[in-house]
This record gives C-alpha cells, structure tokens and sequence, in this order.
C-alpha cells in the first residue's frame, strides 16, 4: 500500500499559514509544513474573520472555567457571541467533509485545552484555571467525532502517530465508500483489521458484525452503522495491553515456520517493548519482515505496517510522554 488518500484538515491560519498573530507572527510547525504535501488545509484565523487585524490588542478569557467570555485584554470588550456566532457560521458551511483539526495551543479562540482564564481584564492574574478557547469549544462540539489536536500536543510523539493513523484511516474509508460497493467495503476491513484491533478489539467484532449483516439491512444501513462504529473503534488511543495483544495475534501467523530462537528474540523484544525499553515499531517491524519472508500477502497490505506516508514519520518527541 503506497498511496494515500489525502486528509481535509482545519488547521489554525497562524500556524505555518500566515502572520496573523496578535503580535503579526506565525507559528512554525514542521509537522504542518510536512502535512502540506498530503493533506488539504482548510487554513482559517478566527479572530481576523471576525474583523480584526494583525497585528491587534492581544484577547484572553475572563469569567469561569465553565463559562469564559473572549474579550480584549486592555477594555474588556466582550466577542463571545460575535466569536460564536462566526465559527458555527464558518464550520456549518466549510468543514462537513474534514477528517481532524491542528489547532494553535493556549489560545482563547483556538485553544483545545489548558487557555488560561483570566479573573478579569486589565491587569488581573489569571485564575489559575484553564479552559477552552471559545473558537475550540465550538469545533470540538460541532465534530466530537474526528481527531482534533493542537500543535504543541503534537510534538509528542505518540499523539503525533495516533493523529496521523486516524486521519489518514478517516479518509482512505471515506475514498473507499465512494463507490458504495460491499465488497470494497469488506475489502477495507480486511486490510485494517489488525489496525482496529490494536485500536478497540470489542469494536472490531462489532464491524465484523455488521459486515455479516445477519439481520438482512440494507446496504445504505450497512454503511452508515459501520461509519459510526469506525470512528468510535479510533476514538480512544490504544494502549501498551492492546497493542501487544496485535502484535501477538499476527505472531501467532508464523508459529509453525519460525524456529525457538527466532521465537524466543521476537518475544524478548515484545517484553522490552513492554519494559518502554525499546520503540513499538520494533517489534512490528520484526512481524513484517516474517510477513515479506514468508509471503503472506493477508499481512503484507495490512494497513498496521504503513499507516501513513513515511516521510511523515518524524521520532522526535517533546518528552511529555502521555502515551506510548
Ligand atoms: S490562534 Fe487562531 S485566532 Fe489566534 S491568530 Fe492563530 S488562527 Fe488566528
């Protein structure tokens, strides 16, 4: 498998797009940067589109956690609802078909996650708190369903790879059931299989299930449970336990043509991988030469192996090691 489906991703316009900070900087980004030549961009500065310019007053939070107004850190003029009322505007018309979202950390408007809130405006210290920028707040409602990351989530690099798996699986199935054939279909959940299982097990036998089609459903039926059921299989990152698990069921493919010593290395570095002593791919690289040697062609164009494009494959990690 070498060709990819290209992913449509809204991405934060300051981060490798334009200077559109407050200040009239940009953010670099080598992940963006590199993304461009895969991925179509759907590139949007929230606080210019709702008139202002660059560079402007900086804006912050005020209020609470659960309830922040977005205003200007000097007046304290309030764009909550003028910040609101664009970006359900803007997503409704733009972003239906988007397979994830990069958006600027910390920001009020585009922040996921950790925005300080402000007790006031002026020269009032920040609460402590942190919530989400008011722009955020809304893509993550409007598209609870779909990867969403800011950029400095991204240079770990563990999140990094699970965004880039789930973006790039959204969009090969959506490439795939543009045909609306079954058998394509099933052809996708062949090739993924050992990638879903690695993601959530229960769920892999639900798509199964839903392939079997015992109930006689329709075909449209058949789509849209799958759709659904595949974007709650990747919702949740997969974990040391999962992980091993899928890489013991494809060993398992090779249990009568390897010998005990080449059974015994692949294990020892199965429990090294679970000692964080060496990287996952280590042991799956190991499988997919077996699967290249052995010629097992159900294996080699498992999706698992290549998940995406390899010059996206980036082993710098900014240590924050959430996941592994
Ligand atoms: S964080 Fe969002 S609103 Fe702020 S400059 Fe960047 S794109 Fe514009």
């Amino acid at each position: 498998m070498n060709t990819f489906s290209r992913p449509k991703i809204l991405v934060s316009k300051c981060i490798e797009f334009d200077h559109c900070r407050y200040d009239g900087s940009m953010i670099s980004s080598k992940l963006v940067e590199d993304l461009k030549e895969y991925v179509d961009f759907i590139p949007v500065c929230a606080e210019m589109e709702i008139g202002f310019p660059s560079p402007r007053e900086s804006l912050r939070l005020v209020g609470t956690e659960e309830d922040p107004h977005l205003v200007k850190s000097n007046s304290g003029e309030d764009y909550t609802d003028k910040m609101v009322s664009f970006a359900k505007d803007f997503l409704e018309k733009n972003t239906n078909d988007i397979d994830g979202a990069i958006l600027k950390s910390k920001s009020p408007s585009c922040g996921i996650k950790e925005v300080k809130v402000y007790k006031s405006h002026g020269k009032a210290m920040s609460l402590g708190k942190k919530g989400k920028g008011i722009f955020g707040n809304v893509v993550l409602e409007y598209h609870s369903e779909i990867p969403i990351e800011d950029e400095a989530r991204l240079s770990d690099f563990a999140i990094r790879e699970n965004f880039l798996t789930k973006i790039f699986l959204i969009a090969d199935y959506k490439e795939t059931i543009k045909s609306k054939k079954m058998k394509d279909l099933i052809d996708f959940h062949s090739r993924n299989k050992y990638l879903l299982m690695m993601y959530n097990q229960s769920q892999l036998k639900i798509l199964g299930s839903i392939l079997g089609n015992h109930d006689k459903k329709n075909h449209e039926e058949v789509f849209s449970l799958y759709t659904d059921n595949l974007l709650k299989a990747i919702k949740r990152n997969p974990s040391y336990k999962t992980k091993i698990n899928m890489l013991l069921h494809i060993f398992g493919y090779f249990s009568d043509e390897l010998n005990s010593e080449e059974k015994a290395f692949f294990l020892d570095n199965l429990e090294n991988y679970r000692n964080s002593k060496v990287p996952f791919s280590l042991p799956l690289s190991v499988l997919y030469s077996w699967a290249i040697r052995f010629n097992q062609e159900y294996l080699k164009r498992q999706r698992i192996f290549k998940s995406f494009p390899s010059a996206l494959i980036n082993v710098t990690d900014s240590g924050k090691g959430r996941e592994r």
